[in-house]
């Protein structure tokens, strides 16, 4: 089942909702990553945040959602765009430590103290704002973030679920947000027990998707946009080389006296991309520098 978001708004209420299926990008950023199990988990759950914040943004504009904190993690960052691309990397991929049940089970990777840090394009402006972290709860802070930086009413709720011996057995959040007018008390409301709601329709489910998802948490209710998304980025061998190339002749020189090739290894996405000598040198050329080739 291919991942997405899809968008609804509860009509009595005037709050919109998301609703993210996300198993398939989760398990894609840890192969690209080479993610240990509790660096896996957390980035699945930064790319849920990541990807409902996206979801409330317009057109082709993104979010960065970037966390950091003390503990062993040091934290992660999020590239999401409004039409479902995403991206990003987690700072330490290598944290495998088993984590403790209930409302402290983050603090041992996540550490006592960070922020989330979030930059919005909102037509062609970029805005950051930033909060302390307070609980090590990647939803329980974004709730705050909501509360203290954006001033818009808004609950999410993020899930992780292990099925057989997969950790990213299932990665699923949802965002319910205040439109103008909205009845702020129902919010409240479905807010109290959005987590738990979430945990078990997720697991109930038999087929998991994003449709199914939200027509479990808001029976009846339309689906009004469905957004596909997938792990992808932007990088190419040429922006590698154009990369090297802008480091200068005597850098590029250097390289090829020293190490006659090298690579670029994008952050985003893992990819490695192969700089051989004969790129080098063509690059050389072009910075008025050409070698005579053995
Ligand atoms: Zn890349």
């Amino acid at each position: 089942m291919a991942d997405a978001i899809v968008r609804a708004l509860l009509e009595d209420s005037n709050l919109k909702v998301s609703v993210a299926v996300l198993t398939e990008t989760a398990r894609d950023g840890r192969r690209k990553h080479h993610l240990k199990a509790a660096s896996a988990s957390l980035f699945a759950q930064g790319l849920l945040g990541g990807a409902l914040m996206a979801s409330l943004q317009k057109g082709e504009t993104r979010i960065n959602l970037q966390l950091e904190c003390d503990g062993p993690m040091r934290g992660f960052f999020v590239d999401a765009a409004a039409n479902g691309d995403i991206r990003g990397y987690v700072k330490n991929p290598d944290v495998d430590m088993v984590l403790s049940q209930g409302v402290f089970q983050w603090r041992a990777a996540l550490g006592n103290s960070g922020f989330i840090s979030v930059l919005r394009d909102v037509g062609g402006e970029y805005y950051r704002s930033s909060v302390e972290l307070v609980s090590m709860r990647l939803a329980d802070d974004l709730n705050h973030y909501f509360k203290t930086s954006d001033q818009v009413a808004t609950r999410v709720a993020l899930t992780v679920q292990h099925e057989g011996g997969e950790d990213l057995g299932r990665v699923a959040g949802v965002l319910v947000q205040a439109m103008p007018d909205a009845d702020v008390a129902a919010l409240e409301r479905i807010g109290r027990d959005l987590e738990t709601r979430l945990h078990d329709a997720v697991a109930k489910l038999e087929q998991l998707d994003a449709r199914a998802l939200m027509a479990e948490l808001f029976p009846g209710v339309p689906v009004l946009i469905e957004t596909p998304v997938r792990f992808t980025c932007a990088c190419s061998r040429e922006r590698a080389l154009a990369t090297v190339e802008n480091l200068g002749v005597d850098e590029v020189q250097h390289i090829v006296d020293t190490l006659g090739s090298t690579a670029v290894t994008c952050q985003f996405c893992g990819t490695k991309h192969e700089i051989s000598l004969p790129d080098l040198w063509a690059m050389l050329e072009r910075l008025g520098r050409p070698q005579t080739k053995h």
